[in-house]
């Protein structure tokens, strides 16, 4: 390639001067445009690089990927040879060259890093994820010992996905949980370990799908793909419209989807990751038993005392969780409150049971992702102890931040966790950009940014926070209710600037329903959140089920649900409060590790290749803060390269330092550009690297190596 700054295609760039090429598949780099701060000029060079296939984009070091929809011949083993020990700048923008730059700077640096991979749902994030995995399976090191590890890292995916993942409207495969995974590294450079943190899962889903979604993909799997024996010993019929936790959605199929054969890929990395048969047994009692507790009915009047009217049900379910089919009917009909160290029994009305039977297969389900994590992780540790000392690659596959018409619970944790990564990407960045200035001798130039520190503070802070607040409702007996909720947060942090307790867009909403919503000012936006049910949302669950749980001699479910749990007399903490506590450690781990950064753009909701929506994209720039983070990088220099890179380049434009300097890198530098006329605004030369304050001076100079 003539000018490699630009192009992403070295063959046709010789035919075309730099120029025309610069019009037609736009800059690789944000950094590059000539009005930095048009939002009209980003989505620009967007579009024309979508139009040519060109999905990848930097911002300085950050990679830009919009999802093409269709299949790149942009992976292969070929693609993965030529970003090996390459330089970032030296190749065109890929995922690859971000995987191989944080390799390098891991193995030459030996410090920990971690890729960040954000973006919407169906934006490519899981996608990403696994062709960083793939990149370091191919390309690292190995040793026999190695395969194992690498075939279990590869194969931890499609069981993840099958448990985790579902069709959403947005998404055939969209991951319904929060993922941070270590890769480690030993000393040679090999993959020798990994480990999994899980955040969040969508458990509501387990009981209940919107229209056009699924259940998580495993359940369809096995109906569709499981043995006759095994559905027989399970008491499942291959019908999925049998199941009332699967029907809900109405979207028994999809197209996109082969769920038999889904089924044989789960069988098998089941067995590479070391499942047991007696485990994958165990493990599916538990998936059958969800669906059974599922189209367990009951029958009573409205007010008064519920009972069950399906009784094949709790058989199977006796049998597959090995509990007493009196002592489960009797737990999914009446609540058991411990005062005083006595236990008192009240039965339940209608409506409580039904809740109570599928509060407890979000528990079941729930827990059992938990324990399944745990398990990948017991596979993937490394079990040399030499291996002491490795490395870490961490990988973040975690939900971008979200505004539905109706926003719950769920969608404020997603936001707050954005509000989190969008803090510490903010300060990390600025950070790096000063100490590269300051590495290099030049002086720093204060940028004006938007800190959302005010906002993170206003949802975390210990007790006038939002969460603290949504805690002491939820632990408070008595009259504490979602509206209550809302009441003390207008009381404690109703005159915040980033935050309405009751000015509703919808004022008829507001009118029928009451106040039940509260606005909240994001660094992406506003949301508004809705509270009806952000009580019992948050509660843990109540007692009796636990305790039928602990009885049974599924050894996967014994692990789930702990004795010590229910004798634990300490306040129970609040959903609310574990995250904010596993989100706190997250950030810890990534602030002890060297970033970069993945922003993914999700082109169209048709989930159509070649469809650039200009609307839809114009938001995600905007939620993933873009602009800011060009504005940022570009506050002071748009370009900086190594001297010798830049000598290289560009010595056959100056008598002085063709064919080749024998000064000082930086002489000969300074002799070139002041041959070339730059003015002294125009540049800077630090102590390794020249930097370039306008993008024009860098295309007039690589213009003129055209001529
Ligand atoms: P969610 O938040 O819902 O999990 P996501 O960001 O993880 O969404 P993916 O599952 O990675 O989204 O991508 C959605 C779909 O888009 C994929 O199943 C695939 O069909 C397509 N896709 C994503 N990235 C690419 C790519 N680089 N090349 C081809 N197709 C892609
Ligand atoms: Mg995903």
């Amino acid at each position: 390639a003539r000018f490699r700054g630009c192009s992403d295609d070295g063959v046709r760039i010789t035919m075309e001067s730099a120029l025309t090429a610069r019009d037609r598949v736009g800059v690789q780099d944000f950094v590059l445009l000539e009005n930095h701060t048009s939002e009209a000029a980003f989505m620009e060079n967007l579009r024309k690089r979508f139009k040519e296939n060109l999905i990848y984009t930097y911002i300085g070091s950050v990679l830009v990927s919009v999802n093409p929809y269709k299949d790149l011949e942009i992976y292969t083993k070929n693609h993965m040879e030529r970003y090996r020990g390459v330089n970032f700048y030296e190749v065109s923008p890929h995922i690859y060259a971000v995987s191989d730059n944080s390799y390098r700077s891991m193995r030459t640096e030996r410090k920990d890093q971690c890729i960040l991979i954000s973006g919407e749902s169906g934006a490519g994030k899981t996608e990403a994820s696994k062709k960083i995995l793939q990149y370091y399976a191919v390309t690292c090191p190995a040793s026999d010992q190695v395969e194992t590890v690498k075939d279990r890292l590869l194969q931890s995916n499609p069981v993840l996905e099958a448990f985790g993942n579902a069709k959403t409207l947005r998404n055939d495969n969209s991951s319904r949980f929060g993922k941070y995974m270590d890769i480690q590294f030993d000393f040679k450079g090999a993959p020798v370990g990994g480990h999994i943190l899980n955040y969040l899962l969508e458990k509501s889903r387990v009981v209940h799908q919107n229209h056009g979604e699924r259940n998580f993909h495993i359940f369809y799997q096995l109906i569709e793909g499981g043995e006759e024996d095994l559905l027989r010993r399970l008491g499942l019929e291959r019908n999925p419209q049998q199941y009332q936790y699967l029907v809900k959605g109405n979207c028994p199929k999809v197209s996109s989807i082969n769920d038999r054969s889904d089924w044989k890929v789960v069988r098998k990395a089941l067995s590479v990751i070391g499942f047991n048969e007696d485990e994958v047994e165990e493990l599916l009692n538990i998936i059958a038993s969800v669906l059974h507790l599922g189209n367990i009915q009951y029958g009573g009047e409205d007010s008064g005392n519920a009972y069950i009217t399906t009784d094949t049900q709790i058989k199977y379910l006796a049998r597959l969780l090995g509990v007493d089919g009196l002592v489960l009917k009797e737990a999914l009909t009446h609540k058991t409150i411990i005062a005083k160290g006595e236990e008192l029994k009240s039965p339940l009305n209608l409506e409580q049971a039904a809740s109570a039977r599928d509060a407890l297969s979000k528990a079941v389900y729930g827990r059992t992702f938990t324990w399944l994590v745990n398990k990948i992780n017991v596979s993937l540790a490394y079990k040399d102890e030499t291996h002491k000392n490795a490395s870490v690659i961490g990988l973040l596959d975690i939900y971008g931040f979200e505004v539905f018409q109706h926003n719950s619970f769920e969608q404020f944790c997603i936001n707050y966790c954005n509000e989190k990564l969008q803090q510490l990407f903010i300060e990390l960045t600025l950070k790096s950009e000063q100490d590269e200035y300051e590495a290099e001798g030049i002086t720093w130039e204060p940028v004006q940014y938007f800190n959302n520190k005010i906002i993170c503070d206003l949802v975390e802070e210990k007790f006038k926070g939002i969460i603290s607040i949504l805690d002491e409702e939820c632990l408070r007996p008595g009259d504490a209710s979602d509206f209550t909720f809302l009441e003390k947060l207008e009381n404690t942090v109703g005159g915040h600037a980033h935050l309405t307790t009751h000015k509703l867009a919808d004022g008829k909403t507001r009118k029928v329903m009451g106040r039940e919503e509260f606005r909240l000012l994001h660094y992406a936006g506003e949301v508004n959140y809705n509270v009806n049910g952000v009580l019992s949302c948050t509660h843990s669950l109540c007692l009796v089920c636990p305790q039928v749980m602990c009885m049974s001699n599924n050894k996967i479910l014994t692990q789930c649900f702990d004795r010590a749990e229910l004798k634990d007399s300490k306040r129970p903490e609040t959903a609310a409060t574990q995250f904010k506590t596993s989100l706190a450690k997250l950030m810890e781990i990534l602030m002890s590790k060297e970033p970069s950064y993945v922003r993914c753009i999700k082109p169209n909701d048709a989930k159509q290749a070649g469809r650039f929506d200009e609307v839809l994209i114009r938001h995600q720039v905007k939620y993933l803060g873009l602009m800011e983070n060009l504005r940022v990088r570009r506050a002071g220099f748009a370009y900086r390269r190594h001297y010798e890179t830049f000598l290289q380049r560009y010595k056959s434009l100056c008598p002085e330092t063709w064919p080749s300097w024998q000064g000082k890198l930086a002489d000969g530098v300074s002799t070139l550009v002041k041959h070339l006329g730059y003015k002294p605004e125009e540049y800077k030369l630090g102590r390794s690297k020249i930097f370039i304050r306008f993008p024009k001076t860098l295309f007039a100079t690589e213009d003129a190596l055209e001529t």
